[in-house]
């Protein structure tokens, strides 16, 4: 068997220069290709503009980018040249302003596609506004300062491999999620990881579905990509129409994707055998959210070649586990053996556990993030010995493959959607007649988790469930609106005597 030694570690720029500056980088979905070379100019010109809008490469710069070339390349050009912070184009002002503030950007960069929204947002924060003007359709931009505003010194150092290149929030367990920072040295680290299981060479092109604005597509397809020198058609975005025309026209040895794209793929693949019967792809991953063994086996028969299952995290730049590729085993309903840092599961008191007994999953490696941000009491509950806890329930098997069985952490998985219900509830107690509320995830058979609300109405008030959902949908992001309204006498308690949210649905006879 080929063995595939791919460095570790560095910056994201050794990591461009180890390829051949001609082949190709960055794809749009017509085929159209930024090379490595132009990608890497790309970069330098950006870390030019910034210096010239004084911004420095410490500071958090955000970005409202609709999927598609110009998110890679701007996103590889932030990342190497300040701390990039690529956002959900469909938060709402409100939630722009949230996260311009805690993140202490300095400057936004806004695709033409930008929603207005996130320009209200960066002016009444005074945030520097940049535009992206595309100069090609693959990938090529000049960023064009709307104010003259200087910016003040960074929070962050970023001068290396050592410092944060990326902040994310992710979903925490207040209402407020938490700042992870993740260096360059992590995400390369991560990079080669997911190159390493995939086995991932010059001659592989992805097909990215995921949203640039999260982990899994960032690192574990675009960046996991650039690593072994590989490919990445950066598509605008899932549409499991487009999908068997992007598998004809674009032919690409592989696609990582959450369970419910998958599952979409495979409502419309009956009306596309044609396409299918020859595709190209030598692989299908999944991660971000628990797999069913029934869909493994569906996408396996209709594809005829190897899913891999994945298990990723924010925190860890990603890639935690994987399936490995054939002849090693695959283990539906597993997510795989360690696969970049070292996993174990631990007990509450810190005790590393044998196989066989659950616990919480940990982790630890040079993929991990040093902390949260700002955040003291995250990060003393956070980590235990030198390992990160990553909130996840599960145990291992003698031969190392670990089964995520439940999750410590209060979080609802929408289909590999993170939601933190507290920002929810804190959303839904502003309404006037609402005396209490209790977001939580129930059980859905497609996205695996759905978002359910438990309502008290203050005496004589009557709201229906619509105008629930639309007071909720003026203020937060459509995605986390909750689907499944119900109205209650009065919220159970759990045995310490707090408003119950984990087994909610049960008691409430959902699912
Ligand atoms: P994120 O930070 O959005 O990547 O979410 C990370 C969380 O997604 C993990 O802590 C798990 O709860 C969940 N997750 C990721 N991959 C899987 C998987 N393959 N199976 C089950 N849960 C997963």
């Amino acid at each position: 068997m080929a063995t595939y030694a791919i460095e570790s570690g560095g910056t994201i720029r050794d990591m461009l220069a180890r390829h051949r500056p001609d082949s190709r980088a960055v794809l749009d979905a017509e085929g159209r290709a930024i090379t490595y070379r132009q990608l890497a100019e790309q970069a330098d010109r950006t870390a030019t503009a910034l210096r010239e809008a004084g911004i420095g490469s410490g500071d958090a710069v955000a970005s409202v980018v609709a999927n598609g070339p110009h998110a890679a390349t701007s996103f590889v050009s932030l990342a190497s040249s300040a701390v990039a912070a690529p956002l959900h184009p469909g938060l709402t002002q409100r939630e722009f302003r949230q996260n311009l503030e805690s993140l202490q950007a300095k400057a936004v960069v806004l695709g033409s596609d930008a929603p207005p929204a996130a320009a209200a947002a960066a002016r009444e924060l005074r945030v520097a506004i940049l535009h992206l003007e595309p100069t090609s359709s693959q990938g090529g931009f000049t960023l064009q300062a709307q104010s003259d505003r200087a910016a003040l010194p960074g929070r962050l150092a970023h001068g290396g491999e050592a410092d944060a290149a990326l902040l994310l929030h992710t979903s925490g367990t207040t209402a407020r999620p938490k700042l992870v920072p993740l260096t360059e040295a992590n995400l390369t680290a991560s990079a080669a990881s997911v190159a390493e299981t995939l086995r991932l060479s010059p001659s592989d092109t992805s097909l990215n579905l995921m949203p640039l604005f999260h982990i899994h597509g960032l690192v574990g397809v675009l960046l996991a990509s650039l690593h072994a020198g590989a490919s990445v058609v950066a598509t605008p975005g899932f549409s499991a129409m487009r999908f068997f025309r992007w598998l004809a026209e674009l032919r690409p040895t592989w696609y990582s994707a959450v369970p419910t794209m998958h599952q979409a793929i495979l409502q419309r693949s009956g009306r596309n055998l044609a396409r299918l019967a020859r595709h190209t792809l030598r692989l299908v991953r999944s991660s971000s959210a628990a797999l069913p063994p029934s869909v493994f086996a569906a996408l396996e028969e209709r594809f005829g070649c190897p899913v891999v299952e994945a298990y990723g995290m924010t925190e860890a730049a990603h890639q935690m586990a994987s399936n490995p590729l054939p002849p090693a085993r695959r283990i539906p309903g597993t997510v795989g053996v360690a696969a970049g840092p070292e996993v174990a599961v631990m007990d509450m008191g810190g005790t590393l556990l044998p196989p066989g007994a659950k616990g919480e999953v940990v982790i630890r490696g040079p993929n991990v993030t040093a902390g949260y941000l700002d955040n003291d009491a995250a990060n003393a509950s956070s980590f235990t010995n030198g390992w990160f806890r990553t909130g996840d329930q599960g145990l291992q098997d003698e031969d190392g493959y670990f089964t995520i069985t439940g999750r410590l952490k209060e979080l609802i998985n929408r289909g590999g959607e993170k939601i933190s219900p507290r920002e929810i509830d804190e959303v839904l107690l502003q309404h006037p007649h609402i005396v209490q509320a209790v977001a939580f995830a129930a059980p859905h058979p497609k996205l695996g988790e759905e978002i359910g609300a438990a309502i008290v109405l203050e005496q004589g008030a009557a709201l229906t469930r619509r105008q629930v959902r639309d007071f909720v949908a003026d203020r937060i992001a459509g995605y986390k609106v909750p689907r499944i309204v119900r109205f209650v006498e009065s919220i159970p308690k759990g045995p310490s005597g707090k408003l119950k949210r984990v087994g909610l649905a049960k008691d409430l006879g959902i699912g």
